[in-house]
């Protein structure tokens, strides 16, 4: 199971070793509406530049703010650790997760992140999955989500933006959902690193990209046969 969390969304893939794509979910982040408190919070903080930090009906309604933001985010990252770890625990899934730290190092401007945001929620989310999958027995993998975002998975060739969150190959044909992309990625990263025997010549499955993660609308065995080839491994 590899996961990939941006701005707007936690997308998660559950493969086999194969390459064949067995579960495909997407689950919103609360992103937007902690934004929302932490740009009222600068406002009010904006209007009394001096005088906040000293009265006290002030600093009160700024608390309730921040305390909206604890709540949310708290809630939200055990919820998705929980619904993650089990759902990993059934298919007795390897939780594959990006590496947050290698992202910092990588230091290059990541537009998946939200500035104002920073990566506190990420990590909060991620130790959640982690706590939970350690709790239940599953083996938990970080990879360095470089290029997971922006590299064909099928012939490693630059990926550019084809519309709302849909990436294009300039050099082969492939198009996909940028966030699936990005599972597909991280799930290749692993599998290239953990097994020294090679993969399978078997091919990977993609939805199409027209096709949403989230209750797949439409023939779902109809989205799993649309095969790309992305398992032609690529030196990553
Ligand atoms: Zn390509």
């Amino acid at each position: 199971m590899s996961i990939d969390l941006n701005f707007d969304n936690v997308t998660l893939a559950v493969l086999t070793l194969d390459g064949k794509l067995i579960r495909l979910k997407r689950f919103k982040t609360p992103h937007r509406r902690i934004l929302t408190h932490r740009i009222w919070i600068e406002r009010i903080q904006g209007r009394y530049p001096r005088s906040w930090r000293f009265t006290k009906g002030i600093r009160e309604a700024i608390e309730r703010h921040g305390e909206r933001i604890r709540s949310t985010s708290r809630d939200y990252a055990h919820k998705l650790g929980d619904l993650i770890a089990e759902l990993a625990l059934r298919f007795r899934s390897v939780v594959v997760l990006e590496d947050l730290e290698k992202l910092r190092e990588n230091g290059k401007k990541n537009r998946r992140f939200n500035k104002r945001l920073g990566l506190w929620f990420y990590r909060r989310v991620q130790f959640c999955v982690e706590y939970e999958a350690r709790e239940r027995g599953l083996e938990i993998v970080k990879v360095d989500p470089r290029g997971t975002s922006s590299k064909c998975p099928r012939c490693g060739g630059k990926l550019v933006e084809n519309g709302y969150r849909v990436l294009r190959c300039r050099k082969c044909s492939f198009i996909g959902d940028r966030d699936v992309t990005a599972t597909i990625n991280l799930y290749k990263k692993y599998v290239s690193r953990y097994s020294r025997c090679g993969v399978p010549g078997v091919v990977l499955n993609a939805p199409k990209p027209d096709e949403a993660p989230s209750g797949m609308r439409g023939n779902r065995d109809e989205a799993m046969k649309n095969i790309s080839s992305c398992m032609n491994s690529y030196e990553s």
